[in-house]
């Protein structure tokens, strides 16, 4: 940015900056000179006048990257988005009627149609679903929960925790690794309210385990007149054992609402690819009562999040996700077709940065990330980079101040810049322009 684009409040702040710190240099003896280099406080002003919140190119090979905003949009996402944002909608407004519509009825059937669920509606995120969920479903009751699935999400999200808070009180059946359907059928009693399931995300229990099966679930509570309700963290709506992603545990939200859950819940920005938004698809009763609870105007979901979210829904419907969702796409890439963008920025990166740097391909793990398939590698293709005098945290640590900022990985003392998650077109490019100028000046340091 040209200095005369820089905003004022940013060239005063910088310039302030300075002059504070050469005060203190010549009062501590440090210097004489009161004379400010123009380009060193320009690029201060610089820094200061970046919007806190910026692009980052993810070149960690984690797909679903909580920190770095997990999903990107699609194309057709972000066309609606912006066509909403722009100016008005019939975000509450009934075109029909000439009067007061409902935002919660826009998603409703697309939702439907694609999970074979009665009735569905969407939230702020997958937390507040989870906590609506509860005290709709279970307040001033008792919600019985297999030991093996009281999961700690991660940001504080922890199920005791927002069961307490819900309203509704634990009852913990079963241990760490195995429950059993007489553990969930001893502890219903007068005043159970729900049988909850909740989807592991971030870890595995392997070895000596039994966990309930859904199906088995839900007729243990039908039996007892008991709802059922599961929580699915990541929420699929494709197969993916079909689309080459193997090995996981991703029970299809499809299949969670055929095995007869009241209420099963996920995110919009995990396995989805869609933006943030808690999902919430059941029976026509508990959809309702969520509806109508006064936790929903906390938790409604605003105009932007409903048209991305229709979008992506949409691609989903018409059998163009798999392509055109940018999630469904980097976690089917494999090594085969990974390899060409990777060779290209191998030889990009040998041809600029030249001797003594190492720049050579290596096949790697990736992972999906957002608590989805935690057991699961996905193999990928990366760049691995060395200098023969720089550590690979010091490169990391300069690859994160470039503009963009680059979030790198590092493995056996090698940078790999896994290209998973780049864009197939236009990632090479801008990684290039990003990183090259941020890895020539930690040589620049060196040589001088
Ligand atoms: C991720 C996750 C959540 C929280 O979802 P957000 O969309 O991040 O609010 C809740 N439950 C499970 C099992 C999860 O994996």
């Amino acid at each position: 940015m040209d200095a005369s684009a820089l905003p004022r409040w940013a060239k005063l702040a910088a310039c302030r900056q300075a002059i504070d710190a050469r005060r203190r240099e010549i009062l501590a003896g440090e210097s004489e000179d009161g004379d400010l280099d123009e380009e060193v406080v320009l690029a201060a002003a610089r820094r200061i006048a970046r919007p806190p919140l910026r692009p980052v190119i993810n070149a960690s090979g984690v797909v679903l990257h909580t920190n770095l905003g997990r999903a990107p949009l699609a194309e057709l996402a972000l066309e609606r988005l912006c066509a909403v944002a722009r100016g008005y909608s019939t975000l509450e407004y009934d075109l029909a009627a000439g009067g007061r519509g409902s935002r919660h009825m826009h998603l409703a059937k697309a939702l439907c149609e694609l999970t074979g669920a009665e009735d569905a509606v969407v939230v702020n995120n997958n937390a507040g679903a989870v906590m609506l969920g509860l005290a709709a479903l279970a307040a001033g009751r008792e919600a019985i929960v297999s030991r093996g699935e009281l999961v700690e999400i991660g940001g504080s999200f922890r199920i005791p925790d927002v069961m307490a808070l819900s309203g509704a009180t634990l009852v913990e059946v079963g241990t760490t690794n195995r429950t059993h359907p007489a553990d969930y059928r001893r502890a219903i009693g007068e005043t159970t309210g729900l049988l909850f399931k909740a989807h592991r995300s971030n870890f595995a229990v392997i070895g000596f385990t039994k966990e309930v099966e859904p199906q088995e679930l839900v007729a243990i509570g039908r039996e007892a007149g008991v709802p059922s309700m599961f929580d699915l963290g990541s929420g699929t709506l494709l197969d993916l054992t079909k689309l080459g992603l193997s090995g996981g545990d991703e029970t299809p939200v499809g299949q969670a609402v055929a095995a007869g859950f009241d209420l099963v819940t996920f995110s919009g920005d995990k396995l989805l690819g869609g933006p943030q938004a808690g999902i919430m698809v059941g029976t026509r009763e508990a959809i309702d009562a969520c509806r109508r609870h006064p936790l929903m105007r906390a938790l409604r979901p605003e105009k932007l999040c409903l048209a991305a979210l229709d979008a992506t829904l949409a691609l989903y419907r018409e059998g163009r996700a798999e392509m055109e969702v940018p999630v469904v796409r980097m976690l089917r890439a494999t090594p085969g077709t990974l390899t060409p963008l990777a060779s290209g920025l191998c030889e990009d990166l040998r041809a600029a940065l030249g001797a003594p740097w190492s720049v050579e391909l290596r096949e790697v793990s990736a992972r999906a990330g957002g608590g989805s398939y935690p057991n699961v590698a996905l193999r990928s293709i990366a760049v691995a980079l060395t200098h023969p005098q720089r550590k690979a945290s010091e490169l990391e640590a300069a690859l994160r101040q470039a503009d963009p900022p680059v979030v790198a990985r590092i493995e056996d003392g090698e940078l790999l810049f896994d290209v998973r998650c780049l864009h197939p077109q236009t990632g090479r490019e801008a990684l290039l322009a990003a990183a090259l100028p941020a890895l020539l000046s930690t040589r620049d340091d060196l040589t001088s």
